[in-house]
């Protein structure tokens, strides 16, 4: 493993840490669970599953049940190729080798954007596909009228048409604006969720359980701004993991989470860069350092490595 300062000796530290205390990591059964799912979300197979547990019946599992997860996803004795958990000693080349691919292939299909840089315990996807999504894309940004502005100036300055800003913002008489006013316009591209947050790539983090950590992390102080980064339609929830969560449905077809917030802001349709909420520790991060935890599901399928996103928007 590199760590290239000393910044992130303390990071790297803690991953090693949790990745010892995962590496034994069993899974309690839940309500619904069937072992293939399981199987699923934690990278290996229902075989594998059931022969780490000696079950001989693999579907009865039981609520409450403790299983061990294996710590390769194995098939029939042959290793499976859907994901590898960074050990100590290895760097993302020799992993690749390992799996018959380039270095950038494994780094491209994990959001990792220094190849020199990996922690112990990660889980890395070995698809080797990149997803073909640019985040914001249709996106529209927001505008704030100020005094002597008209819409047919707001338009050139977007280089946009007031007829396009009349039907992104719903209006009805393209000569009533009013100073202050905030206007939907387009181009907002994806904006950084949490200005001035700090974060590193802390994706495929191994939790508790079994599970991976699916998003990155955005540390900010307690009542930091939390804007939307794309526009969209916000929705908020409640919950005792997520606490505070805003879900965006946004503009280019993907799905952002976020959560662990202090409050909430606009909700509905917004436009990329308006306040949705602010940073807190809610829901099972009480008492840690707060932080957003933020997810990107494309299409609504499943998240992936928004830190290269992230890395570009946030400076
Ligand atoms: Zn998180």
């Amino acid at each position: 493993m590199l760590v290239p300062s000393s910044t992130r000796r303390s990071v790297a530290a803690t991953a090693i840490a949790l990745f010892v205390f995962a590496a034994g990591a069993t899974y309690t059964v839940q309500p619904g669970d069937t072992l293939s799912d399981i199987a699923n979300e934690n990278g290996t197979t229902a075989t594998a599953l059931a022969r780490e547990n000696k079950l001989s019946n693999p579907n009865r599992i039981y609520v409450g049940q403790q299983l061990v997860i294996p710590g390769a996803a194995t098939s029939a004795g042959v290793a499976s190729s859907s994901a590898h958990t960074v050990k100590s000693g290895e760097s993302l080349s020799t992993i690749a080798a390992k799996y018959g691919m380039t270095t950038e292939a494994l780094a491209q299909a994990n959001g990792i954007t220094n190849t020199n840089v990996i922690y112990v315990g990660t889980r890395l996807s070995l698809s080797g596909e990149p997803i073909d999504f640019t985040p914001g894309s249709g996106s529209a940004g927001s505008h704030t009228v100020t005094t002597g502005e008209t819409l047919g100036k707001i338009a050139a300055a977007y280089g946009t048409t007031i007829d396009t800003l009349v039907e992104l913002n719903s209006m009805t008489n393209p000569d009533l604006i009013r100073v202050g006013q905030i206007l939907a316009v387009p181009g907002g591209g994806f904006i950084c969720p949490v200005p001035g947050g700090s974060f590193f790539n802390d994706y495929g983090f191994p939790r508790s359980g079994g599970r991976f950590h699916e998003g990155i992390d955005l540390f900010a102080a307690s009542g930091t701004e939390v804007v939307a980064p794309v526009s969209g339609r916000v929705e908020f929830k409640i919950g005792s993991i997520g606490g505070m969560q805003f879900n965006l449905y946004g503009d280019d077809g993907a799905t952002y989470i976020g959560s662990h917030m202090d409050s909430f802001g606009a909700s509905g349709y917004v436009a990329a860069g308006t306040a949705i909420g602010t940073v807190g520790d809610s829901g099972n991060a009480v008492g840690s350092r707060p932080h957003v935890h933020f997810e990107v599901h494309p299409e609504d399928g499943p998240a992936v490595n928004p830190y290269p996103y992230l890395e570009k928007a946030c400076k």
